[in-house]
């Protein structure tokens, strides 16, 4: 089983151990006055490696890498892996000559010649250091080795660089960076303390129905509320989507066996990313859930984004495939932002067209708008699609789009998203009426 917090390829601490490391190392530097130096290494060239070797080569390569690391940084610093080829190095207790010291051994160390696949290879890294300012955020002062590795990188590699020698980027990059990292560091803790929860918005057919309730995540840290349209992007960006997407999968399963005792004509649309569709991983998560849950497929929606069909890897069809095969069906999520023609939509194995808001706001003024919605719905239809329009929240807007020919309507017009609890009320509500 692997522990909690430790990358199982290195044994090194991995990425979200590693945000949670910084700031109690920051805090008892200050406190004591003594120095912290962070050191951020990127091999070079990594990329060379997992093309010609396979990713089980590249594998291989970092866990020697990693042993080498781990010898020559023993007692003085800890190691962590960001992903990939990327891996910090924090050294409690350390200024600035004994880091530089500290980084012309890891990158002497990494340089030895490496045997692997028949060949000699010489590795070598790209490396930036960073000595701890007291009363700076810990994150920017990982962000400032980050700045450093990438100026080495930059000037070709093989070297070290030290922050504050290289350019200084806009305060904006670093205010930026830092947000990004803090909602990183609060996504871990919401995996972790459960501040992770599903909120559920209805998909009202105009005939009446509820289509499907739409499951949108929502994510508390600390007792603060981070929006989806920040978190998403960041967890999207790090690969912790993966794992928030298994999560919801999960969530989402036993939600709709929940509701198929009361509505059983209401489906669950689950949001998938791209990252969550392009791993080999996907159909096993899917099974999972949907076994765990005991709950039967044709309850489950998948929500892509219409972007994902254009450039379609093999994993992403035979996971689509894997779906569709276990009796999932697919819905296209803000159709009509994408860069996909229309022409590409008759490949698309989906059952469902979700036109996006931007095209309801403008709604019913707009009439070019009207008509590309009303072209939309048709050929939609015609493909055999139910036609859904997202973010209606006016009488008007519902009208033109009812005109257009849209079949069903999600939006504030009929209600917001909403816990479990307060949704299975809303149906028992409108039942009741
Ligand atoms: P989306 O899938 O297109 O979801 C619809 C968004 O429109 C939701 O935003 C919903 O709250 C919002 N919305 C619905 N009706 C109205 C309306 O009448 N007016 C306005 N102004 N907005 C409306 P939310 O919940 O902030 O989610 C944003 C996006 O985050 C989602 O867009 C989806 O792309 C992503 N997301 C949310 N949950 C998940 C998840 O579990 N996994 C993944 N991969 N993405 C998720
Ligand atoms: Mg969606
Ligand atoms: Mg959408």
């Amino acid at each position: 089983m692997q522990a909690k917090g430790i990358d199982p390829s290195t044994g090194f601490l991995d990425r979200g151990a590693c945000l949670e490391l910084i700031p109690r190392l920051a805090s008892q530097a200050a406190s004591q006055g003594r120095p912290l130096a962070s050191l951020w290494i990127d091999l070079d060239r990594f990329k060379l490696v997992n093309e010609s070797f396979g990713h089980t080569g590249g594998d291989t390569m970092i866990a020697q890498i990693a042993q080498r690391l781990r010898e020559k940084s023993a007692g003085r610093a800890e190691l962590c892996r960001m992903g990939g080829d990327e891996f910090v190095c924090l050294a409690p207790d350390c200024d600035l000559t004994q880091a530089k010291q500290l980084a012309r051994d890891l990158l002497q160390a990494i340089e030895d010649p490496l045997h692997f696949g028949g060949l000699f290879l010489h590795p070598s890294a790209s490396i930036g250091i960073a000595l701890f300012e007291v009363g700076e955020d810990p994150f920017a002062f990982l962000e400032r080795a980050d700045r450093a590795m990438s100026t080495a990188k930059h000037d070709g590699g093989a070297r070290i660089v030290t922050s504050g020698s290289e350019l200084i980027p806009g305060r904006l990059g670093i205010m930026l960076a830092r947000e990004e990292l803090t909602i990183e560091s609060k996504l871990h803790s919401a995996l972790e303390n459960g501040g992770l929860t599903l909120h559920y918005q209805p998909i009202v057919g105009f005939d009446g129905r509820i289509e499907a309730v739409e499951a949108l995540m929502r994510c508390t840290a600390d007792g603060e509320s981070i929006p989806p349209g920040k978190f998403i992007p960041v967890a999207e960006k790090t690969g912790l989507i993966i794992r928030l997407g298994e999560w919801s999968l999960m969530q989402g399963a036993l939600f709709a066996r929940q509701l198929a005792e009361s509505a059983p004509h209401t489906k669950v649309a689950i949001n998938v990313s791209r990252a969550q569709l392009a791993s080999a991983k996907f159909s096993q998560a899917l099974h999972a859930a949907l076994l765990c849950a005991s709950v039967s497929p044709e309850r489950i929606e998948l929500e892509l984004t219409e972007s994902l069909f254009m450039d379609m890897s093999e994993t992403v069809q035979a996971n689509l495939f894997a779906a569709r095969t276990a009796g999932v069906s697919l819905s296209i999520d803000d159709f009509g932002t994408g860069y996909s023609s229309l022409s590409n939509l008759k490949d698309i194995p989906a059952t469902k067209l979700k036109l996006d808001r931007a095209f309801v706001v403008v709604l019913p003024e707009d009439r070019r708008a009207f008509a590309v919605v009303k072209a939309m719905a048709q050929l939609g239809r015609e493909l055999g699609m139910t036609v859904v329009a997202e973010g209606v929240e006016e009488t008007g807007q519902l009208e033109a789009l009812r005109e257009a020919g849209v079949e069903a309507i999600q939006g504030y017009i009929h209600a917001r998203p909403m816990p479990e609890e307060a949704l299975l009320d809303w149906l028992r509500r409108r039942r009741a009426s």
